[in-house]
């Protein structure tokens, strides 16, 4: 496998051509942003955290019935990748309120859905990645009818099997962004899982154990993605 030209960088990954033009080589960036990049910073280790993190979970989702993009680890922070074109539509679950859900409704975060909640935002940095609804993302033709069926049933796969998978690590997922792309015009998971795409807190202690430390001025931000981490691989 060569790794070839930078493709596209962007605020926490590379992406390289290879002499496969099938597959890509990501490589994770310690580049952290919030706030639709208006916050900037580091976070020492978190490419590792999030590319091991990642294909830990994807290899476990593929086992699940969901297609992922992961192909090959390559080393700590690189992995070779199926080169998908990505769907502009940012997926969120949520099972517990939090960040922009709260917000916007005016509760407190912490409120325990009885059933996940499903939605679209609009993968477009210009505008602030806006909410979007099922049918205005028909209307501007971002997917199909069908290839959003497909992308809601591999979700509730998604949070059914990360829920399962995180309590036993002594975590609660509260929320999460995934991405789909299409390969060989089929839908797949492709982007992230990692601490700064899911909401995750403490079982015992409700501490906050994703990117909100380093949105909201927490502390002890490297650390906790190390910690992170260490329960996802045990
Ligand atoms: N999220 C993400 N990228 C984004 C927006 C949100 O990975 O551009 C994740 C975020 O980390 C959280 C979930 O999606 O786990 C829901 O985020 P929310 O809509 O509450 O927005 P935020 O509070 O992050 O602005």
């Amino acid at each position: 496998m060569e790794k070839l030209e930078q493709l596209y960088e962007g605020k926490a990954k590379k992406v390289f051509k290879t002499n496969d033009p099938k597959l890509f080589i990501v490589d994770y960036k310690d580049d952290a942003t919030a706030f639709n990049g208006e916050k900037k910073g580091q976070i020492a280790g978190k490419g590792a955290v999030n590319n091991v993190m990642s294909n830990i979970i994807f290899q476990l989702l593929e086992q699940k019935g969901v297609p992922t993009h992961f192909v090959e680890q390559l080393s700590q922070r690189e992995t070779v990748v199926k080169a998908v074109k990505i769907l502009p539509l940012e997926v969120i679950m949520r099972n517990v309120s939090a960040g922009s859900f709260a917000k916007r409704y005016g509760v407190e975060e912490g409120i325990v859905f009885d059933q996940p909640t499903f939605e679209f935002s609009y993968k477009n940095d210009d505008l602030g990645d806006p909410l979007m609804c099922e049918s205005h993302a028909l209307a501007l033709k971002l997917a199909t009818a069908e290839q959003i069926e497909t992308i809601k049933k591999y979700a509730s796969i998604v949070n059914e099997t990360l829920k399962e998978f995180f309590l036993d690590k002594g975590l609660k997922l509260i929320d999460f962004k995934i991405e789909f792309g299409l390969f060989d015009g089929e839908v797949i998971l492709a982007d992230e899982i990692s601490p700064d795409t899911c909401r995750l807190w403490d079982v015992k202690t409700n501490e906050k154990m994703d990117k909100d430390r380093f949105r909201r001025d927490l502390g002890n931000v490297e650390e906790t993605y190390q910690e992170v981490l260490k329960r996802v691989q045990k």
